[in-house]
């Protein structure tokens, strides 16, 4: 019917994907509406300072609890989160969570990293929303709020990311290179943007104790950012060797399942207490 001169391919298992990411929204869309406090839990993961052993900050990290009760992982929902613009107001909400916990821990914890996707980058209202959030918090040091950004967004040319970034410099917030080393212009971004933190990528870590490539990419990367004036934060260290040989190489800080998964709330200020009175 659609003509001669092609052939058309049907295939079942293309139409599995397109049902689950509508699924992935409706179920978003019902989060979103709900209270999202319970449907949209921020969790926290706690980042260790190298040379103290102690908490220095938090990754805020979202989940989210369907109406089963099932807790689900960003991978099941924060990709229809960007396509369909939704990440906006969730992002908000994760911001604004973040910070709140923040200001509850505040004698107890440094500060706190909240991820940005690329689409929440883009949007005009994204530095005011910033803002506001600050605005409200007279007193507040906003270099307590670290925003974490990955390469991704630099690959988004409707705007000039330099830009938006030194904007929200200009708010006193700091900035964290996402999983770096994982994207196509790692070095582009050391050049020329206003990046304090470098989160170095899981895949440069995990099994770096046993793997001399590995090891030296880390040193070389540790150098760059120190004398860039940046620090350091190695991601997914899973095994005490791999953090013996991190601290070993200078990294300043590092994250992973070997200090702590990411906790709710309430499980993660009891390791605030705990990790204080140790
Ligand atoms: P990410 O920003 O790279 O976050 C780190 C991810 O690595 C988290 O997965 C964390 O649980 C996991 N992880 C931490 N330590 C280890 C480890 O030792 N080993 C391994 N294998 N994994 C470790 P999670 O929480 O499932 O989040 C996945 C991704 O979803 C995040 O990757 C981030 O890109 C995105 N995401 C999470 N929360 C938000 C959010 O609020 N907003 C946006 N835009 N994206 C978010
Ligand atoms: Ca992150
Ligand atoms: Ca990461």
């Amino acid at each position: 019917r659609a003509g001669g001169n092609r052939i058309q391919v049907y295939s079942d298992e293309l139409r599995v994907p397109v049902q689950q990411k509508i699924a992935a929204e409706s179920r978003l869309r019902v989060a979103l509406a709900g209270d999202m406090r319970d449907t949209l839990p921020v969790w926290f993961q706690p980042v260790v300072d190298t040379a103290t052993g102690k908490i220095a900050g938090a990754e805020a990290l979202v989940r989210m609890r369907t109406p089963g009760g099932e807790i689900l992982s960003p991978f099941h929902f924060v990709g229809a989160a960007e396509e369909t613009g939704l990440i906006v107001p969730l992002g908000e909400h994760v911001l604004r969570t973040a910070v709140e916990h923040l200001l509850q821990w505040s004698d107890r914890l440094g500060y706190v990293s909240v991820n940005v996707s690329p689409r929440q980058l883009a949007e005009p209202d994204f530095v005011p929303m910033v803002a506001s959030v600050l605005a409200g918090l007279p007193g507040f040091d906003p270099s307590r709020l670290v925003l974490e950004i990955t390469e991704t967004a630099l690959l988004s040319s409707a705007v000039d990311v330099g830009e938006r970034l030194n904007a929200l410099k200009e708010l006193g917030v700091r900035i964290a290179l996402d999983d770096f080393g994982t994207g196509y212009s790692s070095l582009t971004w050391l050049k020329s943007l206003p990046a304090d933190i470098v989160k170095l990528d899981r895949s440069f870590v995990a099994g770096l104790a046993e793997d001399a490539r590995k090891a030296s990419i880390i040193e070389g990367v540790l150098w760059l950012a120190r004398s860039l004036g940046m620090s350091t934060i190695a991601e997914g260290v899973e095994e005490k060797a791999d953090w013996e040989a991190l601290r070993a190489a200078g990294c300043p800080a590092v994250q992973g399942y070997f200090f702590s998964r990411p906790l709710p709330a309430p499980e993660f200020e009891t390791l605030l207490l705990n990790s204080l009175e140790r």
